[in-house]
């Protein structure tokens, strides 16, 4: 984080590398010295540090020597090192584990209590826990003043016709919004669990259980940046959506958003997460487990095909036997 360059038209961090404004593409000529891919000065010392790359999932983690088995802490799989040749961005904030490998345990518990009435009840008292890994995820906390512009037809004001257009803007300030730069978690685990961390207090070296991976930051900056902005404007539509009152209550179609940013930072953090295996009647679940709250986690559940099964039973028995009676209503009606 050596001497912060802005966008002089929209005030965005640059990082260095970055030529041009990842969000409003203003040109910004270079203060000094830039250095690319491949360069040989010190910089690129990081850049060429080794990582073990998973076989199955594809996830890489940094590469540490204690760590004895060259297995994937997402999927169990065997890894194998690699030396990337892109340069690889580095964590500027780890976030602590305050959970302890025992507590995680107890997490799979509240996990297990919280199965629905579809999936198998006899999961706590059968299941086994098979696997438990602690992990760094990597993740883009942004700070920005977004607007969000949207254009929709609603029925309100349409008269004959169905629909009419319609137009607004909503702000918002983001602040330490999330957007995830990991491939060993998919974005359903990572958004279930976000919420259970303390972003106040950070650290600059991972610290945590014995074996636990980093798992790297791997898209080149501008694919990075890409991906940011991408997650930020479906974040915006979610919004549009949910918050502006012309749209709510009333039918909408063809909402759409376009976002504009100023003034956004990112950080790379790491964030701890256990990732759990169980074994429940021969199949493998996995369990996400946030590595700062227990009690936040997501996951599969094993489901009851027959539960299920019963209830479409049900249903389809239900409206058979009402359209027999309404049949038989309607025929009697109609005799007399
Ligand atoms: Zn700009
Ligand atoms: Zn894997």
């Amino acid at each position: 984080m050596s001497g912060e360059v802005l966008c002089e038209r929209c005030g965005s961090e640059l990082k260095e590398g970055e030529l041009r404004c990842p969000v409003c593409g203003r040109f910004t000529p270079p203060p000094e010295k830039q250095d690319d891919c491949g360069a040989d000065d010190g910089g690129s010392q990081k850049a060429r540090a080794r990582v073990i790359r998973c076989t199955s999932c594809r996830a890489a983690v940094t590469y540490s020597p204690e760590a004895q088995n060259l297995r994937c802490a997402y999927c169990g799989e065997v890894a194998e090192v690699e030396t990337p040749c892109n340069p690889i961005d580095e964590t500027e904030k780890f976030y602590p584990f305050t959970v302890t490998r025992e507590a995680a345990e107890e997490g799979l518990k509240t996990f297990w209590s919280r199965a629905k009435w579809y999936h198998h009840k006899d999961v706590a008292a059968k299941g086994t826990l098979t696997e438990l890994r602690a992990t760094w995820w990597p993740a883009w906390l942004c700070s920005a003043d977004a607007s969000f512009f949207w254009t929709a037809d609603t029925t309100v004001g349409a008269g004959r016709s169905k629909w009419a257009p319609h137009a607004g803007r909503i702000d918002k300030k983001l602040d330490k919004f999330c957007v995830s730069a990991s491939r060993g978690l998919t974005l359903r685990e990572t958004s279930a669990i976000i919420d259970g961390y303390d972003l106040t207090s950070f650290e600059s070296a991972p610290r945590g259980p014995e074996q636990a991976t980093v798992e790297c930051f791997e898209l080149p900056r501008s694919q990075a940046r890409q991906c940011i902005l991408e997650r930020i404007n479906s974040y915006g539509l979610a919004l549009v959506k949910t918050e502006v009152p012309e749209l709510l209550e009333v039918q909408s179609r063809r909402v759409s958003t376009a976002g504009l940013l100023s003034f956004l930072r990112t950080e790379n953090v790491s964030l701890p997460a256990y990732i759990l295996a169980y074994r429940y009647k021969n199949r493998l679940y996995r369990v996400v487990i946030n590595g700062q709250d227990a009690s936040v986690s997501c996951g599969e559940y094993p489901v009851s095909v027959l539960k299920v099964a019963a209830v479409v039973l049900m249903v389809t028995v239900l409206i058979a036997v009402s359209i027999f009676v309404l049949l038989a209503a309607l025929g009697f009606i109609l005799a007399i």
